[in-house]
Parts: structure tokens; sequence; C-alpha cells
């Protein structure tokens, strides 16, 4: 993929979060016109096309997100590495085996819960890219890398679609040495005014 197509993914994304993109208060960036409850599939598409060329380079054979709005993105880009996809739950499942376990605080509603994932489906041979829709403070991110080293799995990046820059999580991760590759990255979102990067 050359950096024209490159450039434009990142414009459709970018110029989509200033069209229809809302703001909420409290710091919360609203795309569920588009990304969070009806989905764009085109647009995710060209996401993960930016997310195999930017991991080009690392050896991926599974893809982990969790539930609910993580998995659109993993799954369309799944598809296109052609590499099995798993989601953390939210909900123990009375028929899960083998559960890992750990606790996420959310920041968009400032509650902490429990999400599990099957170690069947987590094994130390995975070479696993983390794939969500947002990174805020980078609670999601923390619970899945204590769930990859509960399986002794190994952990090779992060891609989110939307970073919000002015939130910690970011920098948390990449002073943890993990490899983070955000789509997009939103400096501000003060006084209701969406800032893209
Ligand atoms: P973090 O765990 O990094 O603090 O927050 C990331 C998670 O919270 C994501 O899974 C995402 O679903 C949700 N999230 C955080 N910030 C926002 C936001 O501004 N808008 C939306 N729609 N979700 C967010």
């Amino acid at each position: 993929m050359g950096a024209t197509s490159t450039e434009q993914s990142f414009a459709l994304l970018k110029e989509r979060i200033l069209k229809d993109g809302k703001c909420l208060p409290g710091g919360i960036l609203k795309v569920d016109s588009f990304i969070n409850h009806q989905i764009d599939p085109t647009l995710l598409r060209a996401m993960s096309v930016e997310f195999v060329k930017r991991f080009s380079d690392v050896e991926i054979n599974k893809i982990l997100t969790i539930e609910a709005s993580g998995i659109a993105p993993a799954v369309v880009l799944g598809m296109l590495l052609d590499v099995p996809v798993v989601f953390a739950k939210k909900k123990k499942p009375s028929t899960m085996d083998n559960m890992l376990t750990t606790e996420v605080f959310s920041f968009t509603k400032n509650t902490s819960y429990t999400v599990c994932v099957s170690s069947d489906f987590l094994c130390p041979q995975d070479k696993i890219l983390f794939i969500d829709d947002f990174l805020a403070n980078g609670n999601a991110a923390k619970g899945m890398i204590d769930l990859i080293k509960q399986a002794n799995a190994t952990l090779v990046g992060m891609g989110f679609l939307i970073e919000k820059a002015f939130q910690e999580g970011g920098k948390y991760l990449r002073a943890a040495g993990i490899r983070v590759e955000s789509l997009a990255l939103i400096d501000s979102l003060d006084n209701c005014q969406i800032k893209v990067r």
C-alpha cells in the first residue's frame, strides 16, 4: 500500500470524526453513527488495511479485543489477516471452561467490572494483537495485558481506531515498551470542540 492510500485512510477517519462525531460532557467522543452503534464496514476495512500495513513487520496469529465495540474492527482485521479473533467477555458465561479473569475500570461507565476469556482460546503459543475502538486511560488495555500474561501468551502490539491523546493510556503503554498504533489522535475535547491532530 503506497503513501497516498495511507494518507487517504487517515483523512477518511479524521474527516468522519469531525463530520459525524459528537462531544459529550466529561470528555467523551460519541461515534455511534459509524463505529459504536451503526457501523460503517467500508471505513473499518480501510482502517484495517492501515493496521495490516503498520503491523506488517510482526508475526500475529490471533487478535484479542473486548466486547462490545472492539469486536467489529477486530473481526474486519481478522478477516484481512486470516487469523482468529477472541473477545474478552464482560459477563462470566456459566458454560465457560478454564476461565482467566481480570478487573477493568470502565471510563465511560465509571465502574469496575470483571472480564474473562477462556484459556482454550488464549494460549502460550499465541502472538496477540489487541484491537479496540478507543484508547483513553488504558484500563481496558491493562486488563488485556494481565489476561495475556496469565495465559503466557505474547503481546505483539495494540491498535486503536481513536486515541484520546489528552488522556494517559498512550503514554503509559508506550512507556511500558508496548507497540501502540492509533489511527486518529484526539488532542482535545475541551468546550465540546473536537480537535483532531
Ligand atoms: P480506557 O480503558 O483506555 O480508559 O478506555 C477505553 C475504553 O472505554 C474503550 O473500550 C471504549 O469503549 C471506551 N471509551 C473510552 N473513551 C471513550 C470515548 O470518548 N467514547 C467512546 N464511545 N468510548 C470510549
